[in-house]
């Protein structure tokens, strides 16, 4: 089976550029997914804040209760004072008003440090509220952006892909494959001539049996050490060549190795 070269050429191109078009729909998404994930932390915190305000407001509220109720306790014991005539009764009383005076004076103190704790936290929930909002409407431009630009390289993509479908009619479903898988893996050069004996591709030289066999043009050959497709290609090294492939005959050794190469093809493609 032979090809033409001009369309496999031709076809390199185009699926250089399908490939180019296909990483960057894979990356669209990508600052987005970054983007999102930066939002849902932002979101994660809030809940926390918001969860500790909850319980710090309530925390305060007790406080406060027992700071009121120490208060009355305080003002209750001062009544019964002004009404006891017992000298006992009045110490033990006395000593009640102190206790209560010291515990109303100590929940006053840890009901302020509180207070402020608790606003200083109410302060940064608003922050990360005001946060969340600015990144969700990041987040959402990105959106509505990363699915115009992925429908314009879609469209770009159908366009190429059309093409390489016209190019490749001719070709076996094997070869297209590992065409594709050539360019892929060769930074989009899947075709190359031969000067001579030399490869273009990966300018390392061929046994001279095999570069004839290229030269004859009737089957696809595959370059040994770079996987390329190889066609000829008139050059200045064709005088070289011709002298040494005319001087010399070619001996069986010679000949092996080319078929070595030749029948090396699967394991180059067999990753
Ligand atoms: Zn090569």
């Amino acid at each position: 089976m032979t090809v033409n070269y001009d369309t496999l050429i031709e076809l390199q191109k185009v699926l250089a550029q399908m490939f180019e078009i296909e990483d960057k729909i894979k990356e669209i998404p990508r600052d987005l997914n970054v983007k999102e994930a930066v939002l849902q932390k932002t979101k994660l915190d809030y809940l926390e804040l918001s969860n500790k305000c909850d319980s710090l407001n309530k925390e305060v509220e007790n406080i406060y209760k027992s700071y009121i109720e120490a208060g009355q306790t305080k003002e209750a014991k001062e009544k019964q004072m002004e009404l006891t005539t017992l000298s006992r009764e009045y110490e033990n009383l006395a000593q009640e008003i102190e206790q209560a005076r010291t515990s109303e004076q100590n929940l006053l103190k840890v009901y302020n440090t509180r207070k402020k704790y608790l606003e200083e936290v109410q302060m940064k929930l608003q922050i990360t509220a005001d946060v969340v909002a600015s990144q969700t409407e990041e987040v959402e431009e990105e959106t509505e952006k990363k699915d115009s630009l992925i429908a314009e390289q879609n469209q770009l993509l159908e366009e190429i892909t059309a093409q390489k479908n016209e190019l490749s009619k001719d070709l076996s479903e094997d070869l297209l494959f590992k065409f594709e898988r050539i360019i892929r893996n060769k930074g989009g050069v899947g075709v190359v001539p031969i000067h001579g004996t030399i490869c273009q591709g990966c300018h390392m030289e061929l046994p001279q049996q095999f570069a004839n066999d290229v030269r004859k043009d009737e089957d696809i050959h595959f370059c040994p050490y770079c996987s390329r497709i190889l066609y000829y290609e008139p050059s200045e090294e064709d005088e070289r060549f011709e002298s040494s492939v005319h001087g010399d005959t070619h001996t069986e050794e010679d000949a092996d190795v080319a078929s070595d190469f030749i029948s090396s093809d699967e394991n180059i493609f067999g990753d």
